[in-house]
């Protein structure tokens, strides 16, 4: 039988016949002129379900979207007018590499509530954290090189360790977060193979996917081992004033100013669409930060910037936070009660903050090769797969609760608990 060439080898024909070129398809001409990290660049073996899922008949329990309906829409128009008004010019222009001045004086004020002290200069505003975290890969990692991350670990911050070429090296983590003596073992292992690690990637507060939070007891711990190890920290921290009871806990970088990269976000706490997010770094690590931010973008918008300093400079941002928090522990009860009414044979975690739960599936099921039959049932989850670098977690999927209303989570757990059965009839 001849072999039939498959789409990604059928050959050019009378297309492009550069050397680069040359190993193109029909379907795509260049593509033997990529880079070899763009190869690295997956597209997510889910998404075409998600078009599916988003339809409006689906209980979507996938995305990480913040629900935003309670925002002051009206107030924020105003905002933008007045800021196009008042200071137009500035707001549509080009701006500081680094981020505006006001906004980095503000953004300590929020960074206080975590118990951080640092200097405006210490901040560069960038467009959103998930820019920081491409920055901070672009400055650190050669291919091949070592970081190491939580098992599981924020899908979107593997997709740009990938598309850096770097190993990521997982270290598991309990209830109470990352696990010390794991993180000890493995950086052991590492050194005694002689491969350097560029850097610990954590999300301490209110876990992505895994809806855990580093205890305070373990802080230091981590930041001891990885200091010993010289391993600088980057703690990615969107979630950590989403906390449903008490009060925010200290960042790990208000512990250790020279060890720890700390970046925020205004996604989850104001709006996702002006993305604005933030590094802290020490001083040295800053100035890579912004010469590599301005061969990306230049600079961050000026126009959203403003729009957020004069939203955190007029508004009670305290106080639209607080009703945030209410509004997510509301949909945490409303996620963890159908799990216990629907699917009590699966286990997962009872978060204390944030938009996420992790499920782990009875009986073996593999939540990937469930997906499209969920789908069908009109329920959609992000199987635990997308959160490994290595194709591990096929026993878990997140449920975020951020977007659907307490009684879409609970009709979606129905379904999804009906999918359930049905697997284990299988
Ligand atoms: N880090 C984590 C852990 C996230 O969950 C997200 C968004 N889902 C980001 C970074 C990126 O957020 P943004 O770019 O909107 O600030």
């Amino acid at each position: 039988m001849t072999e039939q060439p498959g789409p990604e080898r059928e050959t050019a024909g009378h297309l492009p016949t550069s050397s680069a070129a040359a190993h193109g398809t029909r379907l795509d001409p260049w593509l033997g002129a990529y880079a070899d990290r763009t190869h690295g660049m997956r597209a997510s073996e889910i998404r075409a379900l998600f078009a599916v899922a988003n339809r409006p008949e689906v209980v979507s329990l996938a995305g990480g979207m913040p629900y935003l309906d309670g925002l002051p829409l009206d107030v924020l128009g105003e905002i933008a007018q007045r800021v196009v008004a008042t200071r137009g010019l500035q707001a549509l222009q080009y701006g500081s590499g680094q981020g505006d001045e006001t906004l980095r004086e503000q953004i300590l004020e929020v960074m206080r509530l975590e118990g951080i002290d640092a200097h405006p200069d210490d901040v560069v505003v960038t467009t959103g954290s998930q820019q920081a975290l491409d920055l901070v890969t672009r400055i650190f990692i050669n291919p091949g090189d070592v970081v190491v991350a939580e098992a599981p670990s924020y899908v979107g911050a593997l997709g740009v360790f990938r598309a850096y070429q770097a190993d990521v090296v997982h270290v598991p983590i309990d209830a109470e977060g990352l696990i010390p003596e794991e993180l000890e073992s493995t950086l052991a292992a590492l050194s005694a193979a002689g491969r350097p690690v560029k850097f610990l990637y954590t999300v301490p507060n209110f876990h992505n996917p895994a809806g855990v939070s580093l205890s305070v007891e373990r802080r230091p711990r981590v930041l001891e081992i990885a200091r010993r190890y010289g391993v600088l920290v980057l703690e990615d921290n969107p979630y950590g004033l989403l906390g449903f009871d008490g009060e925010p806990r200290a960042a790990m970088r208000s512990m250790d100013a020279d060890g720890v990269l700390y970046l925020g976000s205004f996604s989850k706490t104001f709006a996702p669409g002006y993305r604005v997010g933030w590094v802290v770094a020490p001083h040295a690590v800053r100035e890579k930060l912004v010469l590599a931010s301005e061969s990306a973008i230049l600079c961050p918008s000026n126009a959203s910037q403003i729009a957020i300093s004069t939203y955190l400079s007029t508004c009670d941002w305290r106080g639209q936070i607080k009703s945030y928090r209410e509004m997510y522990r509301e949909r945490r009860d409303a996620m963890v009660g159908a799990l216990a009414e629907h699917l009590p044979e699966a286990s997962w975690n009872v978060p204390d903050g944030g938009f996420y739960t992790w499920v782990r599936l009875p009986d073996g099921l593999d939540a990937k090769d469930m997906l499209p039959r969920a789908v069908t049932a009109r329920v959609a989850y992000v199987p635990g797969t997308a959160f490994y670098y290595d194709g591990a977690g096929s026993d878990h999927m997140r449920l975020s609760f951020c977007y659907p209303t307490p009684e879409r989570i609970r009709e979606g757990v129905r379904r999804l608990a009906s999918v359930v059965a049905g697997e284990r009839e299988l």
